[in-house]
């Protein structure tokens, strides 16, 4: 099946599992949280053709990984997927702010530049800020909201904007999170792990287990959970062309 957001590489047995990702899995896209990381694991993903690597700032790091910035620019044009990337509007990281929207900004402008790639993007507390970057650059390609937790009014801009939204199952364990998942049309939502962050149960969720979503989203949409495979597949599949 298909996990469009997992942190493959920090799994703490990633090598381990590896071979049965790209086994179970037809597409895996590995996020990675700075540009050095995606460097180092696309050598050690290599070969494992169903698992892509994409290209991340992630920006709860914003400031420990600026110095990497130049890096992420110039990789841009050597990738075909972003993420993780983004804005985390949360107390935490507010002293980071203006670097994360400068880093974020400069990302999306630079996608636009080498002619649009798929953006795996972090929106958490910052989804208006998001959506405004991104719109400065029409041409930046397509954009996955992962794991949105705006608001009903940011959710319904985000759709106007033909985002795609990856979804995973705890996130549709919250009123609030089945609230929005239910208002995004289907054709734009499509399954993700978050793993090892996201954890169900105890457990972290593998990226074999991005697609059990559908059991989530079958409840939503009123259809059966088989249908809801084949749905999250056929917006991959449009997905994929829309990114050629
Ligand atoms: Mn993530």
């Amino acid at each position: 099946m298909i996990d469009l957001h997992s942190h493959l590489d920090l799994y703490p047995n990633a090598l381990d599992i590896l071979a049965r990702v790209n086994n179970e899995n037809h597409f895996t896209l590995a996020v990675t949280t700075s540009p050095r990381a995606w460097v180092a694991t696309s050598q050690v993903f290599k070969g494992y053709n169903n698992i892509k690597v994409a290209l991340g700032l992630h920006p709860e790091v914003a400031d420990q990984k600026f110095n990497e910035l130049d890096l992420l620019l110039t990789s841009i044009h050597n990738t075909d997927f972003v993420g993780e990337v983004g804005i985390d509007g949360s107390e935490r990281y507010s002293k980071t702010l203006g670097k994360q929207e400068l880093i974020f900004d400069s990302t999306i402008r630079e996608c636009e530049r080498a002619g649009g790639r798929i953006i795996s993007i972090h929106s958490r507390g910052a989804a208006s800020k998001i959506l405004s970057i991104i719109r400065k650059y029409p041409n930046c390609g397509i954009q996955i909201m992962h794991w949105f937790s705006g608001s009903i009014t940011e959710l319904k801009e985000a759709v106007e904007m033909r985002c795609y939204f990856s979804v995973n199952s705890l996130m549709l364990k919250s009123k609030k999170g089945k609230d929005l998942v239910s208002r995004i049309p289907s054709e734009l939502v499509l399954p993700e792990s978050d793993g090892p962050f996201a954890i169900l149960n105890g457990k972290p969720i593998m990226p074999w287990e991005a697609i059990d979503v559908c059991f989530d989203l079958s409840d939503i949409w009123n259809i059966s959970c088989q249908e809801a495979k084949v749905k999250v597949m056929e917006n991959f599949d449009a997905l994929v062309k829309a990114g050629k």
